[in-house]
């Protein structure tokens, strides 16, 4: 047999994946893979499960139904006061998933460079390559995740097409602020490459941090490309429905992607984000404080047990130092050895970074992710349970 393509067959099975089975395998309590372990909420799912029985469940237009793509632009103006134009400037895909995937088919070109920053989300790394992009790495290190502008700058080439950029961060929690994002935007247009802004945490972010789009910074609006995420936004990982906001001409090359990756997104879905988008602000507040509740929640825990945690200023996650446990080996078999021993999991944020050392600097082996998007009986029984494995 001749070989499949050499590019994805030489990744293994995503950590998540990888972690999750471990956690069935040992019934652990799984703070691993970030999902939330309560649906978001309620009239969501009927209205979804309403247009499901009453509407045709037929392919929708390949851009969206209109009433999410309108959904989208509003909630752009009344969260960033950004002027969008559904019709052409707003697309939605089956997740941010899709949405990066279709970004980057659509923008690279084999032997373009793509600069991300580690700790990186795992599906970026794969899909450069896939797309025949060359990732360069700009490495951000725990406790403080800074970005240097000296580092950056120095990943920027003649080849540079595209810089991938997450905020609120997933792993690291952390919340880009204005004058980083101002910095990363002048160094865009200077070279003039193309910005793929993941937003999926634009609306769970703590203790009075700013979320800002890059996408809003001088000469950021015709370059840059901002995905969103109902899982996230609306708590159901499940749905699969991500949109992505462009100028008008990234838009139709965007488009173009998705119309041959998955062509359209299930209708039912796609009503009900559009319901949710227009939900009044005590919804996304509440989103927020209860998610910051859940981190002071487990921090607390987490310290009880000696972990040294790190502050996160958004997201699902939280980072920890596990030296000060007492253990001497590296994030990956602290992860094994804490779900067969004390029977919660976690994810080695070594699994973040590109083999090897980036500018001199190893990644780190002594950090692990805990997720704590999960009821609090939950997130107590694990604290409870670390709590008695390490003191
Ligand atoms: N980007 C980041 C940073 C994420 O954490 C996730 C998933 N949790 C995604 C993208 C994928 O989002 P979706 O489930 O909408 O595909
Ligand atoms: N984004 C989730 C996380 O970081 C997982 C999504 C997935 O499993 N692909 O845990």
């Amino acid at each position: 047999m001749k070989p499949v393509n050499s590019v994805l067959s030489s990744f293994g099975t995503t950590i998540f994946e990888v972690m999750s089975t471990l956690a069935r395998e040992h019934g652990s309590l799984n703070l691993g893979q970030g999902f939330p372990d309560e649906d978001g909420p309620a009239h969501l799912k009927s209205v979804a499960g309403n247009a499901m029985s009453d509407n045709p469940n037929q392919y929708p237009p390949m851009p969206g139904v209109p009433e999410l793509r309108q959904a989208v632009a509003a909630h752009n103006k009344r969260f960033y006061n950004l002027d969008v134009n559904w019709e052409n400037q707003v697309l939605i895909t089956s997740g941010a998933t899709e949405a990066l995937a279709a970004s980057m088919l659509a923008l690279i070109e084999p032997g373009d460079e793509v600069i991300v920053m580690e700790p990186v989300y795992d599906s970026y790394v794969p899909m450069i390559m896939r797309a025949g992009g060359i990732p360069k790495p700009v490495r951000l290190l725990p406790p403080e995740w800074e970005l240097s502008e000296d580092v950056l700058r120095a990943a920027f080439s003649g080849k540079t097409k595209l810089l991938l950029l997450n905020t609120p961060h997933n792993p690291a929690g952390k919340v880009y602020t204005d004058q980083e994002l101002g910095m990363i935007a002048a160094l865009a247009v200077e070279h003039d490459c193309y910005v793929v802004c993941d937003e999926v945490y634009e609306h769970i972010v703590f203790d009075g941090h700013t979320h800002n789009p890059i996408m809003k910074y001088p000469g950021m609006a015709e370059r840059t490309l901002r995905i969103g995420s109902a899982g996230k936004t609306f708590s159901m990982t499940g749905w699969k429905v991500g949109y992505v906001t462009a100028p008008p001409a990234l838009y139709a090359a965007l488009a173009k992607a998705h119309q041959f990756l998955t062509f359209t997104t299930p209708p039912m879905l796609q009503y009900a984000v559009a319901e949710g988008l227009h939900s009044d602000d005590d919804y996304f507040e509440s989103l927020r404080l209860s998610m910051q509740q859940k981190r002071d929640r487990l921090s607390t825990g987490l310290a009880k047990a000696r972990f040294g945690v790190l502050p996160s200023q958004g997201t699902y996650f939280l980072t920890t130092d596990i030296r000060p446990t007492g253990f001497t080996g590296t994030d990956v078999e602290f992860c094994q050895q804490i779900t067969v021993g004390a029977g919660v999991t976690a994810l080695p944020m070594s699994a973040f970074y590109l083999p090897g050392a980036v500018n001199g600097q190893a990644a780190p082996d002594n950090f692990v992710r805990f997720c704590f998007c999960k009821r609090d009986e939950m997130l107590d029984e694990a604290s409870q349970k670390l709590i008695e494995y390490f003191t």
